[in-house]
């Protein structure tokens, strides 16, 4: 009888569903309450992530004190986590202080209303939601092109599909690229992922077959934190910001974002440890996206340091073989 006088409660139509446990629901309210109040307190996010928690919105404190602006700097650089409750400015936390607990936030810029409805909501011990993932291993059938004999036809295959991308040697050692031809990742591609302590965090693989139905077959993994191929990165030199991992293999210090988004794993890490410019570098259909990134990172630490590249339209990185530079476009249009 409780479960229902608690259902009864809220009003939602997904309530209906009666597949959710309860208690799930009255935790998706409890974070859908906050969502409202922080958008309440800082207008609409620039960005929100159901899964991760992370809000970001426009800092009050860079747009009003810094900056002196009458309205926000629409930079979008204050993240909220409403999970873990907290929060940090990614231009000013150093400097004025903008980071925390998520009350110190609502109780300098909530209104009387908001501080009494955060208080009802504030968890008095935050319990981190974490996915378990399993320790990610190899294919146990991957193999280095040379531990197969050259003329053995599926390895032919591989190997003309690389060279038809343009892919050398060089670039197959570099990345430690092999190939699966049996198991579940048969007639696929390999390409590993490193850690910054060399240890495997995650693969891609990509059929060889030109008729396969799915065209990437990736693991399980936490790919909201990963950063691809972390080992190679050097965080003094100018870093590439690339979709693909076929694009990565073109640009000398470049991350593949497997997507058009940057994480917050690696956003941080830019802004703490990047120190020459960032070219984001998306593939042609995406310049919309590539503003987006641009207009995240271009700020605090990293002002002026981010360069955007406009590709052709039917074009990417691994298209034009690393050839770019005519593209490049320091201001957004
Ligand atoms: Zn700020």
């Amino acid at each position: 009888m409780t479960i229902f006088f608690f259902i009864g409660l809220l009003d939602d139509n997904i309530l209906f569903d009666k597949t959710i446990p309860y208690t799930y629901l009255l935790l998706m309210k409890e974070e859908s309450l906050l969502v409202d109040l922080i958008e309440n307190i800082f207008g609409e996010p620039k960005n929100l992530n159901e899964y991760s928690g992370q809000i970001s919105v426009d800092c009050p404190v860079c747009s009003y004190e810094i900056k002196g602006l009458s309205k926000t700097d629409g930079k979008g650089n204050l993240e909220i986590n409403y999970i873990s409750h907290v929060y940090k400015c990614w231009a000013c936390a150093e400097t004025h202080d903008t980071h925390g607990h998520l009350g110190k936030l609502i109780e300098q810029f909530g209104s009387k209303k908001d501080k009494k409805t955060y208080k009802l909501i504030r968890p008095d011990k935050i319990e981190k939601k974490q996915k378990e993932y399993k320790k990610l291993e190899l294919p146990k059938e991957y193999k280095r092109f040379e531990e197969i004999h050259p003329v053995h036809v599926p390895r032919k295959e591989a190997w003309n599909y690389l060279k038809k991308r343009g892919i050398t040697q060089e670039i197959i050692d570099k990345y430690k690229i092999g190939l699966c031809i049996e198991g579940e990742y048969a007639g696929r591609i390999i390409v590993p992922s490193f850690n910054k302590k060399g240890e495997l965090n995650f693969f891609v693989s990509r059929s060889w077959n030109p008729r396969a139905k799915l065209k990437y077959k990736n693991p399980e993994a936490a790919k909201d934190f990963l950063i691809f191929n972390e080992s190679l990165i050097d965080w003094k030199k100018d870093i590439y910001l690339v979709e693909g991992v076929f694009d990565s293999f073109f640009l000398d210090n470049s991350i593949a974002l497997l997507g058009k988004y940057v994480n917050d794993n690696l956003w941080e890490k830019l802004y703490e440890k990047a120190k020459k410019d960032i070219i984001v570098c998306l593939d042609g259909d995406a310049f919309n996206d590539a503003k987006n990134i641009y207009d995240k990172l271009n700020g605090g630490a990293l002002y002026g340091r981010v360069k955007l590249m406009k590709l052709p339209k039917d074009k990417d990185v691994c298209d034009l073989r690393g050839q770019i530079n005519e593209y490049m476009i320091q201001e957004k249009e």
